[in-house]
């Protein structure tokens, strides 16, 4: 540790990512990428960008980007913020609006980069935790006399769970707290949940953040937005131009763009891996694993008899690679990303060996 160190970077324990292999060959489960690449016209719009322009610096705005994905759900482009990545997102939206004198609430197991960037912008948080069915309980988030959030943020489907909230829920949080931001993470929605995108002209503290990492196969391209009313966005504006004033570069927009004009291409991509995940869960089920109910792209498993752990290390040595978390109460349990056909029977190929079934 450095002396030149500003006390915020001594006191920061940094996300740590899932494992992107340096080895070819392996059957890649651990970080939830889409296994089937994305829409044949973003690559085309990747493509022509190259050729065309990229010695000129985009649009600062992200104009057009912004104005078709507000068609997409019938709002306005003022509504709507796009960034490198929904992590980038979650950055602005941390730092722009949920630090406030009060502590923020999320639940004790989601998505781990919530606390870091606590860390990183100094915002006190309470945690909740999940229910005994590993939920979250909507009721957790219900503000008292005694108690009122600075802000809440949620996943949902939550991670690494995949357990999906019922959008009655997520609107009874965001209408208990008009004192607040709610911000509802939806990383994994297209595979299965209720987006509360279809809240956000009613309720002016709501926040709902997307990513084209997961169902529009675009990972690499690191592109995400946040919807929300007009006075959330701009705040998002005032401190992305705090930071740097492109908010895409060219290929990111172009790609962009041209997946969310491929809805086709989108939906059915999406089924394929739903279907995928039905039947990777039976599949597990018959192995005896108990598998959690699933919104996302990814299962969320335990065995009675196996720790996650020596799994997950068994399943390496055979070239496959699940996430597992050593964090009580998850410890017994592998998150294994909705791969292709093959990989996913391969994956219980191998499961079946280790376990001698
Ligand atoms: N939110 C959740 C719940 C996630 O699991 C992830 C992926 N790790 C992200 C946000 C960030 O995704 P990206 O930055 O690729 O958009």
């Amino acid at each position: 540790m450095s002396r030149y160190w500003s006390p915020i970077v001594k006191g920061l324990t940094p996300y740590a990512p899932g494992e992107q292999p340096r080895i070819a060959n392996l059957i890649k489960l651990n970080t939830n990428e889409h296994p089937f690449g994305p829409s044949p016209r973003a690559l085309e719009a990747i493509r022509e960008e190259t050729s065309e322009s990229l010695r000129l610096y985009p649009d600062p705005t992200a104009d057009a980007l912004r104005r078709s994905l507000a068609a997409r759900f019938g709002l306005s482009h003022d509504q709507v913020f796009v960034g490198n990545g929904s992590d980038e997102v979650l950055a602005h939206v941390f730092m722009g609006l949920l630090r406030h004198e009060a502590p923020i609430w999320f639940p004790d197991i989601t998505y781990s980069f919530y606390p870091v960037y606590c860390g990183l912008y100094d915002i006190a948080y309470e945690t909740r935790p999940l229910n005994d069915a590993f939920a979250i309980d909507p009721r957790d988030y219900l503000p008292d006399d005694d108690s009122r959030a600075g802000g809440i943020i949620f996943a949902n489907p939550n991670a690494p769970t995949g357990i999906f909230m019922p959008l009655a829920d997520v609107e009874r949080i965001v209408a208990a707290n008009p004192h607040c931001v709610v911000v509802v993470d939806e990383a994994y929605v297209d595979f299965g949940g209720e987006s509360a995108v279809t809240l956000a002209d009613r309720y002016p503290n709501l926040l709902v953040v997307h990513t084209f990492s997961k169902s529009r196969s675009l990972a690499g391209l690191r592109v995400g937005y946040a919807i929300g009313h007009p006075e959330l966005i701009e705040a998002l504006h005032r401190v992305k131009d705090s930071f740097n004033s492109y908010p895409l570069d060219r290929l990111a927009l172009a790609g962009a763009m041209a997946s969310v004009e491929d809805e086709a291409f989108f939906r059915d991509s999406c089924e394929r891996v739903v279907a995928i995940r039905e039947a990777m869960t039976q599949d597990l089920k018959a192995l005896g694993f108990e598998v959690l109910p699933s919104g996302a792209n990814f299962v969320f498993a335990r065995h009675p008899d196996h720790e996650g752990a020596a799994l997950a290390q068994a399943l390496r040595e055979r070239a496959i690679l699940v996430r597992h978390f050593a964090k009580p109460r998850i410890h017994p349990f592998l998150r294994i990303t909705v791969g292709t056909e093959e990989q996913c029977r391969a994956l219980i190929d191998a499961l079946r060996a280790i376990l001698g079934r």
